[in-house]
């Protein structure tokens, strides 16, 4: 993190609300390029994003081979746009064999993915060839043309080139395409290191009863299960007594071992809140009011030179929070070039007759039932409306300071994107 962008002078800190994008763009230029690295087996790649390019250093496939199960045929000018010729049957191909090389006018039995031979220039599939009763020949009611069913050398991948680019986050279909080209292990991001603990004196511990005034702490196992979910290495120090001097000893362990420190909650400006005071005396934080809804309260600082989010405390507010802002830090932080989370278009299935003066995060249920995807809003939108979030299968983004009609086009998130 570049400490002179952190400064409370920088033009974001002077407008008393700001812009959601504003903060993203914000916080994206201060998340650090990962530097350490390691070598993965491929079992062991799933999720990990790439620290260098993967070339091929093979064709793939490496030899002319049928695409089906049937005869190869050495074709000759006068066999083309003729129904009905024969073939005698000099030779068996099964994978994994080759054959000879086959003189005009003569064929092969071969079967997928067997080296088509020498000689050799078409492949018909079984179903089309009708074989003699004593097997020796077979004979094709169809005009034949050349290169029928032969995939050939290089078709997927060709030697010399890139298959995988270094900030791809790996996914079953890159791990396959690397095996394909015979690499066996391949050098990945070290994995960051988060920190978390929680405060609060109404939270109580699922499991335990609860009393008078308490709540149970739902955000604690939410923020958890996303970070392993998209990752990370998480140290958890659970629940730390919201007294200043636990809360300083919590941040200082975390900040020796941890590329990243997060909470939920106690970032306002109440009283009982002692990580913004705690965070400021070990190094610095700027409260953000983030012109949203949910999640107006968003803290970003550092605590010696490990980086602090501070998410709001609201269930709904720190879950929205986290995917919008936390989520592309914390991928551009592991070294992952498709930080950003994407929208797709879909059409509100409701009016917005007075203009929002905050940008509105709702959570909506898309339904295709009419063609195109309209999106219905859960009736509760309370940021402390958890079961929002478990109905819904994404966000949509209500745009600030203006008023629409059904049918206008929004941006949607999926939760898949938000989440992982
Ligand atoms: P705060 O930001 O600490 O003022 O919290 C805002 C709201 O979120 C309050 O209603 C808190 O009780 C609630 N809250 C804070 N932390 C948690 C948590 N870990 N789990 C569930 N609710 C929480
Ligand atoms: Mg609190």
């Amino acid at each position: 993190m570049k400490n002179q962008s952190l400064t409370c002078d920088s033009p974001v800190f002077n407008q008393s609300m700001m812009s959601a994008d504003s903060a993203l763009d914000f916080l994206l230029g201060s998340a650090l390029a990962p530097v350490k690295t390691k070598v993965v087996g491929l079992d062991d790649a799933l999720g990990r994003v790439l620290s260098e390019d993967i070339n091929s250093s093979i064709n793939v496939p490496g030899f002319d081979n049928s695409a089906m199960d049937g005869y190869t045929i050495a074709l000759g000018a006068q066999h083309l746009e003729k129904v009905g010729l024969s073939f005698a049957i000099v030779d068996r191909i099964p994978a994994g064999s080759t054959g000879n090389e086959l003189h005009e006018g003569s064929a092969a039995r071969i079967f997928t993915g067997a080296p088509v031979p020498k000689g050799a220039n078409t492949v018909i599939m079984q179903e089309e060839c009708q074989l003699s009763e004593d097997g020796t020949q077979i004979t094709i009611n169809r005009t034949i043309k050349l290169n029928e069913n032969i995939r050939p050398t290089g078709n997927d991948i060709v030697e010399g080139g890139i298959i995988l680019n270094k900030g791809r986050q790996l996914q079953p279909q890159d791990i396959s395409l690397a095996a394909s080209v015979g690499v066996g292990e391949l050098r990945v991001f070290s994995k960051i290191k988060v920190g978390v603990f929680f405060t609060g004196d109404e939270l109580v511990e699922p499991g335990n009863p609860l009393t008078a005034g308490k709540i149970y702490n739902s955000n604690r196992y939410a923020l958890v299960a996303l970070l392993k979910q998209v990752g990370c290495e998480v140290i958890n120090l659970g629940n730390i007594e919201d007294k200043l001097q636990s809360t300083i000893d919590a941040l200082s362990s975390l900040s020796g071992q941890c590329d990243l420190i997060m909470t939920t909650g106690g970032v306002s400006v109440g009283e009982e809140d002692h990580v913004k005071g705690a965070v400021e005396s070990l190094g610095e934080l700027n409260l953000w009011k983030i012109r949203m809804k949910p999640g107006k309260p968003l803290a970003f600082g550092k605590v010696g030179n490990t980086a602090f989010i501070g998410l709001p405390g609201n269930p709904v507010s720190s879950f929205v929070t986290f995917g919008v802002f936390a989520l592309p830090f914390i991928k551009k932080m592991q070294g992952n070039s498709q930080h950003q989370i994407n929208a797709i278009k879909v059409q509100a299935n409701f009016d917005c007759k007075r203009a929002r003066p905050r940008r509105e995060y709702a959570r909506v249920r898309l339904d295709y039932s009419t063609g195109s995807a309209q999106a219905n809003l859960f009736p509760k939108q309370g940021s402390d409306v958890m079961s929002s979030i478990v109905w819904a299968d994404g966000i949509i983004e209500i745009p600030e300071d203006r008023t629409f009609t059904a049918g206008e086009l929004l941006n949607y998130y999926p939760l898949s994107e938000l989440t992982r």
